[in-house]
């Protein structure tokens, strides 16, 4: 599945139907309906544990959902009530799990504690046509023992409800690339999952999900900026932490940063930071972000790897945040795709407008 707060980009999602994504992890009603026009036929599966009622039946009776998440009783009787006691669906229990490795945590928010998962899975069991269970270990996680860890809590969870388990959904956390955090190769994650689900004690014909978000988005796009003001090291540019760059400002996430100007120049490269557009102080992005000692007010700034959680999170406040898209033919700044021993794929940062 593709996880679809990472990025709701029409264009993005049917490119990734078109690329053979059949499966969309969606949390809202308005994002089902997005799912559901930018790619009618894909299978949509609604993994907020928290979900409104009326969001539930539109899903189920207009859109045809019927994979949910929960992590509560009261979760299930809503959906029970929601799909008018549907004898069809695929309900997942989220289990609670660490987020020690990640660089986000999602673990306070949702998720049964061990002590909560029995009753649960044993009354989730007696509903649904198919059981799960699904959890996250959070955004951004930097070794697979992440997940070697949540399976163990999934074996647990199994062993002690004495439940047949039809899915297993690993969830999202799979990691990108960015300055200062460059994670081992996808494949190790891989095959940690891969070990870990052949040995936990689900029916022979369970099946293995994962909802990615950021793995498959975050090389999708860049965001180019332009520099109004120098101060010293601080650099005064037109998107910030109410823009494209929430997560620049507010978790301090560094981002690959290339000036953008012809001809090049051969200043030696020096640590900036930022400041955003708008009238707040906290519109501030610590980074250090590496640029050539002379940029200068009027140049532009590209910043990449802000596909995943970068447009999705924009706002227009202090009348900020319009920001036409272009379509352009380079290659990422940074890829976890793209064998490490091939020349640099960056011959040139030509945007086509
Ligand atoms: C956010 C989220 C994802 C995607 O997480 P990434 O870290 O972007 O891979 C997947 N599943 C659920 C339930 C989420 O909340």
């Amino acid at each position: 599945m593709y996880a679809v707060k990472a990025n709701p980009s029409p264009e993005l999602i049917t490119l990734l139907w078109e690329s053979g994504i059949t499966h969309f992890d969606v949390a809202s009603i308005a994002e089902v309906r997005l799912v559901a026009k930018a790619a009618p036929g894909a299978t949509l599966c609604f993994m907020h544990p928290v979900k409104a009622e009326e969001a539930i039946a539109e899903a189920y009776f207009d859109h045809g959902v019927r994979t949910f998440s929960l992590d509560t009783i009261e979760e299930l009787d809503k959906i029970v009530r929601a799909t008018r006691g549907a004898e069809d669906l695929t309900l997942c229990v989220r289990l609670r799990v660490s987020s020690e490795h990640s660089k986000l945590s999602l673990a306070s928010k949702f998720g049964a504690a061990p002590g909560e998962t029995k009753d649960l899975l044993i009354a989730v069991r007696q509903v649904a046509d198919a059981l799960g269970i699904c959890f996250h270990v959070g955004s951004q996680a930097m070794t697979p023992d992440a997940y070697a860890q949540a399976m163990e809590r999934v074996r647990a969870a199994i062993v002690e409800a004495g439940v047949t388990v039809d899915v297993v959904d690993v969830g999202g956390g799979f990691p990108s690339s960015y300055p200062g955090m460059e994670p081992p190769p996808l494949e190790r994650y891989f095959e940690t999952i891969h070990r870990a689900f052949e040995s936990l004690p689900v029916s022979y014909s369970a099946e293995l999900w994962c909802e990615p978000g950021r793995a498959l988005c975050a090389e999708y796009s860049s965001l180019v900026v332009r520099v109004e003001r120098r101060r010293g090291d601080e650099l005064y540019i037109n998107d910030g932490a109410y823009g494209a760059l929430f997560d620049a400002a507010h978790v301090g996430w560094r981002f690959p940063v290339m000036l953008l100007r012809e001809p090049e120049s051969n200043a030696k490269m020096v640590p900036f930071s930022f400041y955003g557009p708008t009238c707040d102080d906290l519109d501030h992005m610590a980074g250090p972000f590496l640029l050539p000692a002379d940029v200068r007010a009027g140049d532009y700034i590209e910043i990449g790897m802000l596909g995943a959680y970068g447009c999705a999170m924009r706002t227009g406040f202090n009348g900020f945040g319009e920001a036409p898209a272009h379509d352009v033919t380079d290659e990422p700044m940074v890829s976890l795709y793209i064998e490490l021993d091939e020349p640099a794929a960056m011959p040139s940062n030509v945007v086509t407008l």
